[in-house]
């Protein structure tokens, strides 16, 4: 690859310093709308090229630009087909942050090849990828302006009529319109404090509005209150309909109707399969991790 070792276009950058001050989630919505194109690349896909959602990596390494000496990802290696569920799962540092990282181009691979439709991913336009995905983040943090702002920000031109309606699909209409301005209620700093589960169903209103073939999600670790658990994830599994889904994740109910878990750690592959088929590995990582975990 032509970036071996560097970050693309000074996002990857970007993504860590706004990292540390904010946390990992507004940045992520701007640099999916970031057009910018890593000037060497030879284009060879049409910026209007649909995907049809098959993923590959092959044989990828990778170490952060300022850690040479510590490679993150080994030889890693899956499939995931067009419209499949696949659950990223292991301890912590394994990772799976990092994978995504890759798959949303916010840097190259030092070594392997990462495939989308068997086209290499360099050689779309950055825009037509990213146009096509979406990320629901840990914790969403939402910008200092109104829900419907919020809610539009991977398609500016909505009308009012789409962000109700994408509204009512992650099951945030109901509280939105319960607030005497509705879609113009400002959030943030300067307005209303949205609960955790509140937040992350304009998230999801959001990817609902922009329709990507891609889903990632990060599943939040802390608990949400029942009823606020029960309407996120029922919007979720509205909103992975239809479309390929990677999932960090950290539910046994999310794990449990998954494609394929893929269990990484120390930044390899140690095994791949479905929940019944990995609980009965005997000593596997995943076995472990689900009677630690999953059996409170
Ligand atoms: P996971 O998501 O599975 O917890 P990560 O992909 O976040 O794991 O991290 C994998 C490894 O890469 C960890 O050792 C972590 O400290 C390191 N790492 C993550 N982000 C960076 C970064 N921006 N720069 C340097 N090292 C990083
Ligand atoms: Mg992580």
């Amino acid at each position: 690859s032509v970036f071996i070792g560097s970050s693309i276009g000074g996002l990857a950058e970007i993504y860590t310093s706004l990292q540390k001050s904010i946390g990992a989630t507004e940045n992520l919505f701007q640099i999916l709308d970031e057009t910018k194109e890593p000037l060497s690349d030879i284009v060879k896909i049409d910026p209007e090229h649909q995907l049809q959602g098959n993923i590959s990596f092959r044989n990828i390494s990778f170490h952060y630009p300022s850690r040479e000496d510590s490679p993150v990802l080994k030889g890693v290696s899956f499939n995931v087909s067009a419209n499949q569920k696949v659950a990223l799962v292991g301890p912590s540092g394994a990772g799976k942050s990092t994978i995504v990282s890759l798959l949303l181009r916010l840097y190259d691979p030092s070594n392997g090849h990462i495939f989308f439709d068997k086209k290499e991913n360099h050689h779309f336009p950055l825009s037509a990828l990213r146009s096509q995905m979406s990320v629901v983040p840990q914790d969403v943090f939402l910008f200092g302006g109104t829900i419907g702002e919020n809610i539009a920000y991977g398609k500016q031109d909505a009308t009012e009529e789409e962000l109700i309606a994408a509204a009512k699909k992650a099951n945030a209409w109901e509280f939105i319109q319960r607030f005497p301005l509705g879609l113009q209620t400002i959030v943030g700093e300067r307005g209303i404090q949205l609960s955790g589960g509140q937040r992350q169903r304009i998230a999801i209103a959001r990817a609902v509005l922009k329709a990507p073939r891609i889903l990632i999600l990060d599943e939040a670790t802390s608990a949400l209150d029942a009823e606020s658990e029960r309407l996120v994830q029922d919007a979720l599994n509205k909103l992975m309909e239809g479309r390929t889904s990677i999932v960090i994740a950290h539910r046994l109910a999310t794990i449990r109707q998954a494609d394929k878990i893929i269990v990484l750690d120390k930044g390899a592959i140690v095994e791949e399969g479905t929940h019944k088929e990995l609980v009965n590995v005997h000593e596997g990582l995943y076995k472990n991790l689900s009677e630690m975990q999953f059996t409170q």
